[in-house]
């Protein structure tokens, strides 16, 4: 689709959404405070795509819920476009199948109490400190995996957060070789980084359910923190 039409439509979303949310009321703080900073619940744009905030539940490696309320995921609008188009194509080949978001926009408020809980401990390797912020501070990341027509999540090797090697992309070939990771899951990976970069997102080497809309350089200096 031509990148004009695809940022009116993020708009005129956008703003259906904001009359929609403004007129109800029932809006959280937090989450009127994402769109203020132009931010897209990605769920307005395309409505069959599962989300379920991993931190917003205590099924996570911190075993604490930092989201509190706040249970829909937003993107920045461009990024929240790719994600409609990585549904898309995935719908295209899999019918069956959907993505299912674990993580989006993380404002640098939730960043520092997630800081708080890991500092000191062996997971503070695995938060980013919130005076840089991490791409998902900028509103330009997005973790997920592939569900089935039940909203069963595939097999993937590892569930989500596993910090250790067997999660990392850049070894696949490896385990696969040592049976450690059976070619389903490994194929699921393939499936799920297929779509998502055809849409435009960059997989990274080290977790296979983490992608970036745009380089972190690019984040930097093109968005600034979500607060
Ligand atoms: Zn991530």
């Amino acid at each position: 689709m031509n990148k004009r039409i695809i940022i009116l439509a993020v708009f005129t979303q956008l703003f259906v959404h904001s009359l929609l949310y403004g007129q109800a009321g029932t809006v959280l703080p937090l989450e009127e405070q994402l769109q203020d900073q132009g931010l897209v619940d990605i769920q307005s744009l395309a409505p069959d795509i599962l989300v379920e905030l991993k931190y917003s539940t205590t099924d996570n490696f911190l075993a604490a819920d930092t989201y509190g309320e706040l249970e829909h995921c937003y993107l920045q609008p461009e990024a929240a476009a790719m994600l409609k188009e990585a549904q898309a194509i995935l719908k295209q080949s899999h019918p069956g199948l959907t993505l299912l978001v674990y993580d989006g926009a993380r404002p640098r408020s939730i960043q520092r109490k997630m800081w708080t809980l890991v500092v000191g401990t062996p997971s503070e390797d695995y938060v980013a400190n919130p005076k840089g912020g991490s791409v998902h501070n900028y509103g330009s990341a997005v973790d997920l995996t592939l569900a089935d027509a039940q909203g069963v999540p595939l097999d993937m090797g590892t569930p989500f957060d596993y910090f250790g090697e067997l999660a990392q992309p850049r070894h696949e070939d490896r385990f696969l070789k040592e049976n450690k990771l059976t070619q389903q899951q490994v194929d699921n990976r393939h499936l799920l980084r297929e779509v998502m970069t055809q849409a435009g997102f960059l997989a990274i080497s080290i977790e296979w359910w983490h992608f970036n809309a745009v380089p972190v350089k690019v984040a930097r200096t093109q968005y600034k923190i979500i607060e």
